[in-house]
């Protein structure tokens, strides 16, 4: 079988869905891999890289040839895929939520789409998941992000000249970027605090050595939340949570959010009266930015300032991490597709009743049929 691998082409976009490691692995599986010139460039990359780990490299149109498998980080304009062979697959954070047309596009080229971000959240599938892997080093990237625009320093410091206190860090929202923001405020001696509405994430927070701040007087999710996930909370909720934000958040140095509700807008955590609040010169980062902003005032993609406080939209933030979030997406791709290797036929079989294709299959047969895309 060959792969072709994209050279992405969305603005910004500094990742590549194959890394030399994995070129060599689908290599052992009996695949043979074509590589868009210039795809590693945005990651430390070079073409000649690949080349050592045995792929061919090539136009656009030398890599789709004959390709039955197409790898891309972000979706290609279907326009742009014009070579391609009908049925062929392809694989990548295709976003169909917010790209019905270009779905729709792959179903009219005949391709068969694959969106990686629907992967089932079930243990077979971890090591297949984009959104963990992309997330996680969010995470980590949001406080480094939160240190740099901080005009003090993170870890507390006893010098000559006196004493220079830790930094207060708390942490709203304790899934996977979550996870890893407090992990790394603590690394830099950072004194952390976090919050979420699953009662799960309490012991999870103790475990890494932060402090819990949660609602007690209204009960939250219990346990983890359907697959995970969060869903909106009661009225009720939400003002009993904004009263001990408002109690905590004064306090508070650096703000790291990353509230999501699948399907949903995120939800408002921070409004403007807690920012004023704040001391001048500390920092907010919030990473549900791109979906509606955890914070009154926050855009995406950019950094402003109210009261004196720092607010960081952040937005794709595995971006800036290019060589690590690539290697992670990659091993992702490949993960996914080896375990549906016919190793005796030498070839990809991916069947129709599988969990995991179901969750993720967007096209086939020139239709859209995802049932979420219905
Ligand atoms: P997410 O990105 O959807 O949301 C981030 C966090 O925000 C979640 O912890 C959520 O509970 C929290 N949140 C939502 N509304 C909130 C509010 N009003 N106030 C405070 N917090 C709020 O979540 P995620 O990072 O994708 O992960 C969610 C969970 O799924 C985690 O427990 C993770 O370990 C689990 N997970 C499981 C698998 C698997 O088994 N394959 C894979 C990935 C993640």
């Amino acid at each position: 079988m060959k792969i072709a691998v994209l050279k992405e082409s969305a603005d910004g976009e500094t990742r590549c869905s194959a890394i030399p490691e994995t070129v060599k692995k689908f290599s052992a599986l009996g695949a043979s891999v074509a590589v868009e010139r210039g795809s590693g460039q945005g990651a430390s990359m070079s073409d000649a890289d690949f080349e050592a780990a045995g792929a061919s490299v090539g136009t656009r149109a030398d890599v789709l040839k004959g390709a039955e498998i197409i790898l891309c980080v972000t979706g290609p304009d279907p326009a742009s895929l014009k070579g391609a062979a009908k049925r062929a697959l392809l694989v990548g954070a295709l976003d169909p939520s917010r790209r019905r047309e270009a779905i729709d596009g792959y179903a009219a080229a005949g391709l068969d789409a694959m969106a990686m971000e629907w992967m089932p959240r079930i243990t077979r599938a971890q090591s297949m998941d984009i959104l963990s892997s992309q997330s996680n080093l969010a995470g980590y990237k949001a406080v480094i992000e939160a240190a740099d625009a901080y005009g003090r320093a993170f870890p507390m410091m006893m010098t000559a000249a006196g004493t220079v206190s830790a930094a207060k860090v708390f942490v709203m929202g304790v899934g996977v970027a979550g996870l890893q923001a407090i992990a790394t405020a603590r690394r830099l001696g950072g004194q952390v605090s976090a919050t979420d509405v699953r009662s799960a994430t309490k012991e999870q927070i103790l475990s890494l050595g932060a402090k819990p701040i949660f609602v007690e007087n209204v009960a939250g999710i219990e346990g983890e939340g359907a697959g995970g996930y969060a869903t909106e909370m009661s009225a009720e909720y939400q003002k009993a949570q904004a009263e001990l934000v408002s109690a905590h958040i004064a306090k508070q140095d650096i703000v790291i959010t990353t509230a999501l509700i699948p399907g949903k807008p995120a939800p408002r955590l921070i409004s403007n009266a807690q920012l004023a609040s704040m001391r001048p010169g500390s920092v907010v980062v919030d990473l549900a930015a791109e979906a509606g902003g955890n914070v009154e005032g926050c855009v995406a993609g950019e950094r402003v300032e109210k009261h004196g406080v720092t607010i960081i939209g952040a937005s794709n933030l595995a971006r800036s991490l290019a060589a690590d979030s690539s290697a992670l997406f990659a091993r992702n791709l490949y993960n996914f597709l080896s375990a549906f290797w016919d190793k005796d036929a030498g070839k990809l079989v991916l069947p129709d009743d599988d969990e995991l294709v179901k969750g993720i299959r967007l096209t086939r047969g020139g239709k859209v049929v995802h049932e979420r895309l219905a």
